[in-house]
């Protein structure tokens, strides 16, 4: 489970959130490219952009479910 505690730092304010435990996988990136991308330097995900539709929303959620290392959190979802 993302801890909010510990998130990557480029997170934008908003309910979705990548934590340090990523890995640097790309699922999220790829399954949602509007609102996840990468930090190049570090090697991790984080939201550049909240979702701000339906579509959005599901592919955030979709990456969240699928994130092999539960590094994602939806505030929302609580
Ligand atoms: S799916 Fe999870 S581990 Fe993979 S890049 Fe995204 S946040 Fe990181």
């Amino acid at each position: 489970m993302a801890d909010k505690e510990d998130i990557n730092p480029e997170n934008v304010a908003g309910t979705f959130y990548v934590d340090s435990q990523c890995i640097d996988c790309d699922l999220c990136r790829e399954t949602a490219p509007n609102n996840f991308t990468r930090e190049d330097d570090e090697g991790y995900s984080y939201l550049y952009k909240q979702p701000e539709n339906d579509d959005e929303r599901e592919q955030c959620v979709e990456a969240m479910e699928g994130c092999p290392v539960e590094a994602i959190g939806d505030d929302g979802a609580k």
